[in-house]
């Protein structure tokens, strides 16, 4: 049995309870041993009292029983019965013959006092005299006097004694249990309520807020010992807690907040946005091309990078701004009373103009550029998650817009739904043989004869055949494409072998992936695909855009060699995106340049740079060929620029095998 769970809940009222009991029972215990001693005292004190009335009368008694003279013997008697508490008294001569006798009964010969008197001292003290009568020499007994008190009187005086006794000691013991209740409430329980309080009410997420009080009267014992430690051990635990918070809302390479710090701030002010009816503008940050520093240059370059990038755009912004990463390279930055477009325009210019300032790091000459989304509350969203991926999308608009930023639109959300639905269709696309590919001439600039064909795969819906530029970077983006790039592989080879059987041979293009390159064995596979259809390597191409050639270097190249010197012509894709020095196209092993479409009819059309590629791509040795040639004009300029291969709508564009064939090839000699 617990006996404890019966204790009073309270501290101070056990202590209570405890120190009263226990100075009661000393009390007691002392007035008794005190009490006990003082009736044997008194007892005895009697029996002296019984001696000396009878010291006092032996004189008048042995003079009566001598003369038998029973007057005197009466008064000797009457003059004992007058002493108060005599209660007997007898005066018997040597022949034990009463002379005088005399006896009184009590009067409060009933009650408590008589039973104590009787149990703990007797019925009466009694005292016993010989008399003695000296007749010459000789000395004879003569009688004998006794006397009894009652005890009844010493008791009742004992019992008053007593009740005195006992009512101090029981007063002196409440009064020190008292004393030391106040004393010990003072100096224990109640400094001990308080920390108990203190304890109870700490803020968890800041425990130093409110310490522990040390009064100054426990600054030296053990109760200011424990409060001092517990305060240390609340000091520790706030430490803990804002290195926790830090982790937890920290980004640990730069110092900014992370994801889930900046979601919460954005969240903040879209309620103060709310209230105050302002405007509110939220940056979506990319790093262009960082995987490639990250890549080519190592990861703790491309750490430095972006602590710096962190760095710069604190510089640039307000006080009243935002910015955290959300991870790798992406950062979030909340523009609070962001004001109108143009001054969301100025501050995200002010932004992407400091980060294109370049970063000298370890003889590397880093440059930077960002693509900026931008979305704006309440237009494009009312809530974080809205925002955020309102910007988002925008971001990735921005990275093939001419600026480097771009607004959210309606139009974006539409592009994703259909993303979505093309990636759906793309899971089964190779079961359900949705895919074909469409043929692009290339001719001689020289003299408009065709030079060989590209294959460009097509998706074919219920609805439309999509292009590969809907759909290719997302099967890129799932792996997919490495399933997708062995059937185009295998589909463009038995074209050409159909194509050889009747027609003059024609060398074919085959676009390759990075992903392809990656996969373990890819030449290997691909000139066993070659060599199964029996046809000549040297009417092969494999097409590799230059931006994706750039990463895992030494890979591509050792698989690239492998290719080439199997026969297979190596072109670079998209030439003119990926920013690719002339010592790095040295390095590569490519027999060819295919510049990319912008240059020739895009958004960056430019002149000076189509006639930079050329005389590069010459003194390199390496045939030029220009895509996307949409108008008479472009490809009498390239024609004129000594361009060697011209490719786009102007002449053709990319078409059904069949359409091909009765366009663009000429039957075989053998067949004539
Ligand atoms: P690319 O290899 O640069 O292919 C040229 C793209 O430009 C094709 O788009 C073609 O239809 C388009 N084009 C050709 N001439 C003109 C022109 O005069 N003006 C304009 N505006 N466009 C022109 P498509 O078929 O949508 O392919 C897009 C990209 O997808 C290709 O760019 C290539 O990188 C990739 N791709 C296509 N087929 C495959 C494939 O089988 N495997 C892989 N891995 N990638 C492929
Ligand atoms: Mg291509
Ligand atoms: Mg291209």
């Amino acid at each position: 049995m617990n006996i404890f769970k019966y204790l009073p809940k309270s501290l101070g009222l056990i202590q209570s309870i405890v120190v009263l009991l226990a100075s009661f029972v000393v009390a007691m215990v002392l007035s008794l041993l005190f009490l006990k001693v003082d009736l044997v005292n008194q007892k005895q004190e009697t029996k002296n009292l019984t001696q000396e009335i009878l010291t006092a009368v032996e004189a008048g008694a042995t003079n009566a029983v001598w003369t038998l003279d029973s007057d005197l013997a009466n008064q000797v008697i009457t003059s004992m019965m007058a002493l108060g508490n005599v209660e007997k008294a007898s005066l018997m001569d040597d022949k034990q013959t009463v002379l005088a006798e005399d006896k009184k009964t009590s009067d409060a010969n009933s009650g408590f006092t008589r039973w104590f008197a009787q149990k703990f001292i007797g019925d009466s003290v009694a005292g016993h005299r010989d008399l003695y009568l000296k007749l010459g020499q000789k000395t004879r007994k003569v009688g004998k006097l006794s006397v009894e008190l009652s005890s009844y009187q010493v008791a009742d005086k004992f019992l008053d004694l007593a009740v005195g006794v006992l009512i101090t000691g029981l007063a002196q013991a409440f009064l020190i249990a008292l004393a030391l209740l106040w004393l010990s409430s003072k100096l224990v329980t109640k400094p001990l309520t308080l920390a108990a309080n203190t304890i109870a009410n700490i803020d968890p997420e800041n425990p130093l807020k409110t310490p522990l009080p040390v009064p100054d009267i426990h600054k030296q014992n053990e109760l200011g010992g424990l409060l001092r430690d517990t305060n240390i051990m609340l000091g520790r635990l706030a430490n803990t807690q804002k290195q926790l918070r830090q982790l937890a809302t920290r980004d640990p390479l730069t110092n900014q907040p992370n994801r889930t710090l900046i979601t919460d701030r954005l969240n903040t002010a879209i309620t103060r946005a709310k209230r105050k009816k302002s405007i509110l503008a939220v940056l979506f940050l990319d790093l262009d091309r960082f995987k490639h520093v990250n890549d080519s240059l190592g990861h703790d370059i491309g750490d430095i990078l972006l602590v710096d990038v962190a760095a710069r755009l604190k510089t640039v912004m307000r006080e009243s701004d935002s910015i955290g990463r959300l991870g790798g390279d992406e950062f979030l930055i909340v523009l609070e009373e962001a004001g109108s477009v143009d001054s969301i325009i100025k501050i995200v210019q002010r932004i992407t103009d400091i980060l294109s300032e370049p970063l000298l790091l370890q003889g590397h000459d880093i440059r930077t550029s960002a693509s900026v989304g931008i979305a704006i509350y309440p237009e494009d969203g009312e809530d974080t998650t809205t925002l955020m991926r309102a910007a988002d999308l925008a971001m990735y608009e921005a990275k093939s817009s001419p600026t480097p930023w771009h607004f959210f639109s309606k139009g974006m959300l539409e592009r994703v739904e259909s993303r979505l639905t093309t990636e759906a269709q793309l899971r089964n696309a190779l079961e359900e043989k949705l895919y074909s590919l469409e043929f692009q001439p290339k001719l001689f600039a020289e003299n408009g004869k065709v030079a060989g064909c590209e294959a460009l795969l097509r998706m074919q819906t219920e609805e439309r055949s999509i292009s590969a530029g809907e759909f290719i970077h997302i099967a890129e983006d799932n792996g997919t494409i490495v399933e997708i790039g062995a059937w185009v592989l295998e589909e463009a080879c038995r074209q050409v072998r159909s194509w050889n059987e009747r027609f003059e041979p024609i060398p074919i293009a085959i676009n390759v992936s990075a992903r392809q390159l990656q996969e373990k064995d890819f030449a290997t596979r691909a000139l066993a695909i070659i060599k199964r259809y029996g046809i000549d390597t040297r009417l092969i191409e494999f097409e590799i855009t230059e931006t994706i050639l750039l990463g895992s270097l030494e890979n591509n190249i050792k698989v690239l060699k492998e290719l080439r010197e199997a026969g297979i012509t190596i072109s670079v894709d998209d030439f003119g995106t990926g920013y690719s020095s002339l010592s790095y196209l040295t390095e590569l092993p490519i027999d060819s340049l295919k510049i990319d479409r912008s240059f020739v009819s895009g958004p960056k059309r430019s002149s000076a740079i189509l006639e930079m590629i050329i005389s590069m791509a010459q003194t390199l040795n390496l045939t030029t060929v220009a895509e996307g040639v949409e108008t008479q004009e472009q490809m009498d300029w390239l024609v004129e620029k000594q361009c060697d291969l011209l490719q786009g709508y102007f002449i053709s564009r990319p078409i059904t095998p069949d359409k091909f064939e009765q366009e663009f090839l000429s039957p075989s000699p053998k067949r004539q």
